[in-house]
């Protein structure tokens, strides 16, 4: 069974209610449009996701969150626990972005939890990882992806990872325009499905949906996806305009 690619659009801190619906409710327009084999999924800011879903319902696209709190509740002032995403309707919800690594101290322990706190909620982790600039430099990059997994995954199950989607972001690539060289993406997804072979079984790693993000625009789309190693795109500033989007929603090919 080829694994349906998933193309993401996070949207930051970006857009309000209304212009979240209208892009929505153009995009649920559009849909028939693309390639059966799309998964599409519009990660809003946390105020947009329940209009978001309204806007999409019964449609064959999905709302995800940008971020989570590990804690079910408490005294955690501004702050949302899985259970208010999944209660607003996300199905998704992204984990360990790099920009919540590096501007909010977010390390591979809270990263973990937030994992483990999705799961629990039976809401789909797209778990990020990837290398600094520097960490690539000093030929570090394997290693640094390798430890963001083995803390992220540390205390989870087989069933665990085979619920998560994976998205390999370098840093240096993200909202920058320096797109990574596709071999080098193809061979950092390879590096990561080895490792999830090997602590969780080929058939979770052949089932794993690793996604490719930074810098992704129409241009580039169609040659990062026609790898068969890339199951998808989790696209920042091209997503906010829909053309942009769709144009790389097109690109792709799988049936
Ligand atoms: C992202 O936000 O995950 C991202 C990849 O951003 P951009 O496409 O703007 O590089």
């Amino acid at each position: 069974m080829p694994r349906a690619r998933l193309i993401a659009a996070n949207w930051k801190m970006h857009k309000s209610i209304s212009e979240a619906v209208a892009y929505a409710q153009e995009m649920r327009t559009a849909l028939p449009t693309l390639p059966a084999s799309c998964d599409i999924v519009l990660i809003p800011s946390f105020f947009a996701v329940r209009p978001a879903v309204e806007a999409l319902a019964g449609a064959r696209a999905w709302v995800g969150a940008q971020d989570l709190h590990w804690e079910a509740s408490g005294a955690f002032t501004g702050e949302v626990s899985a259970a208010m995403v999944k209660d607003a309707g996300a199905m998704y919800v992204l984990v360990g972005h790099s920009e919540r690594r590096h501007g909010f101290a977010e390390t591979d322990p809270i990263v973990a939890k937030k994992l483990g706190a999705a799961l629990g909620a039976g809401l789909t982790p797209i778990l990020c990882v990837g290398e600094t600039l520097s960490e690539r430099e000093s030929g570090l990059e394997d290693h640094v992806v390798e430890r963001q997994l083995a803390v992220a995954f540390g205390d989870k199950s087989a069933e665990d990872a085979r619920s998560t989607v994976i998205a390999y972001e370098p840093v240096w690539a993200i909202g920058t325009g320096h797109t990574a060289k596709v071999s080098d993406a193809v061979t950092m997804h390879r590096t990561i499905r080895k490792w999830v072979q090997e602590r969780f079984g080929s058939p979770i790693a052949k089932a794993l949906r690793i996604q490719y993000g930074g810098s992704v625009n129409p241009s580039n789309a169609a040659d990062l996806l026609a790898s068969d190693e890339v199951d998808g795109l989790l696209v920042g500033g091209a997503s906010l305009d829909l053309a942009s989007f769709l144009g790389i929603a097109r690109a792709v090919v799988r049936s």
